[in-house]
């Protein structure tokens, strides 16, 4: 369920029509809606009241402090994996005590700065880094939170590169290392025992290995308790998945229906990370058509028509890296007959592609598309590849805008940059 639908034969967000913020602001533009947002989130909190829970929305999946400070509104937390995101998150007003920092590559720095602010905890992925947060911790005369991040095994059947819970995933500790260092972890003077973690993949469109993977770390939790070792928290992680075409994802209802059976009776406080589930349908990303053309193909390949629009992977880099389907939809509505086309960006690469042999309607130059669901992982994996300036990001509410991330300008570009020295 999102809030973007035809008026009039226009796109609206909200009450609000994209052509009238497209005057304004321009393209390429992400444009959000608050209440999309809000409403996933609720939904995701629905499932989990009355439970002793904690959902800690995954900052990377989209890092805007004015939609992190709408979460933090609605009670959120924030699963951080850099120093970068600790501070977009306090910043958005999000309480130190709601956020727990992930990732296989903490800095001593990023450490410091955490511990400093007060987070709940650190989700430990490696022995070495438990020695590393040990002596940081020890440095400053106090003790760190941590819960170990289990690598449960489990195939989450999603993209390879968003699967994060095999035996050949880079992520987390496989269960008996896990066991080995909680105990090492347990007598340490500045580490401080307090949960387990795992998050298996993202776009997850089946129930099935989240819950292989919960009785997995079910199995642990008893283990440890029974070694006198309590855990006060168990971090299940996000990867819910959501329709960008075809999939057919559980209803977070569903999920936490499959959750709550599955960790009934557990005398500790459950810890979400959902991401994508929470803004990937909240966001789209509007883009001028600039033009188009056709080759003419030859004697093995067909004709092929490309439109080229001003949005690229730079702005969008989810078709290109995953390969990626985003339904695309005319701002405004046109009947007609179809076509067949790429819809490719100005980029220097025939990687640089928003989506390939596409049924599209009669588009033609200066049209708008919109390019649906592209909230998650959309905007925060922008770059500036190309020097092209970074697009807007505007939040809808009802009939009014705000412009939470202006349009990046030439200058931005060069920030930090120098000319050579005279005597270079
Ligand atoms: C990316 C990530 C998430 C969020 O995943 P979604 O699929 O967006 O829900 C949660 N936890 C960790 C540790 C992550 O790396």
């Amino acid at each position: 369920m999102h809030h973007f639908q035809f008026k009039d034969k226009a796109l609206h967000c909200e009450e609000l029509a994209i052509e009238d913020i497209v005057e304004i602001v321009g393209t390429p533009l992400y444009v959000y809606s608050s209440a999309t947002i809000t409403r996933h989130f609720a939904e995701f909190e629905k499932g989990f009241a009355g439970i002793d829970h904690l959902t800690c929305f995954a900052v990377k999946a989209c890092s805007n402090i004015a939609i992190l400070n709408l979460l933090a509104q609605q009670g959120a937390g924030a699963d951080i994996v850099s120093g970068g995101e600790l501070f977009r998150a306090l910043k958005a007003g999000i309480p130190a005590e709601k956020i727990v920092f992930s990732g296989v590559g903490k800095t001593a720095y990023e450490m410091r700065e955490a511990i400093f602010a007060g987070i709940r905890f650190f989700n430990v992925e490696s022995a070495q880094e438990l020695d590393k947060l040990e002596t940081v911790a020890a440095e400053l005369g106090t003790k760190a939170r941590v819960s170990f991040r289990v690598n449960p095994d489990v195939d989450p059947k999603t993209h390879p590169y968003i699967a994060t819970g095999l035996a050949q995933s880079k992520f987390g500790l496989p269960m008996e290392e896990a066991y080995r260092q909680y105990k090492r972890a347990a007598s340490m003077e500045h580490i401080e025992v307090v949960g387990i973690s795992c998050h298996i993949g993202s776009q997850l469109t089946e129930i099935s290995p989240f819950v292989a993977a919960l009785q997995k770390i079910r199995a642990m939790y008893e283990r440890l308790r029974q070694e006198g070792i309590i855990l006060q928290f168990m971090d299940i992680g996000g990867g819910i998945g959501v329709t960008y075409d075809q999939e057919d994802p559980p209803h977070p209802l569903e999920y936490a229906k499959a959750v709550t059976a599955e960790l009934g009776g557990l005398d500790c406080t459950f810890v979400f990370e959902p991401g994508r589930v929470i803004v990937a349908n909240s966001g789209i990303l509007v883009t001028s058509v600039l033009y188009t053309k056709t080759n003419p193909g030859n004697a093995n390949d067909p004709a092929k028509t490309f439109v080229v629009v001003d949005a690229a992977m730079n702005d969008l880099s989810r078709p290109s890296l995953y390969g990626a389907h985003h339904t695309i939809l005319g701002v405004r509505e046109s009947k007609g007959e179809k076509q067949t086309v790429d819809v490719v960006g100005p980029i220097c690469e025939s990687g640089d592609f928003i989506a390939r042999n596409r049924e599209l309607g009669p588009v033609q130059q200066g049209d708008l598309l919109a390019v649906m669901s592209s909230g998650a992982y959309g905007f925060s994996m922008s770059s500036n590849y190309n020097s092209r300036p970074r697009a807007a990001e505007v939040l809808v509410r009802n009939d009014c805008y705000q412009i939470i991330r202006k349009r990046e300008d030439y200058d931005d570009l060069i920030r930090g940059e120098t000319l050579l020295d005279e005597n270079f």
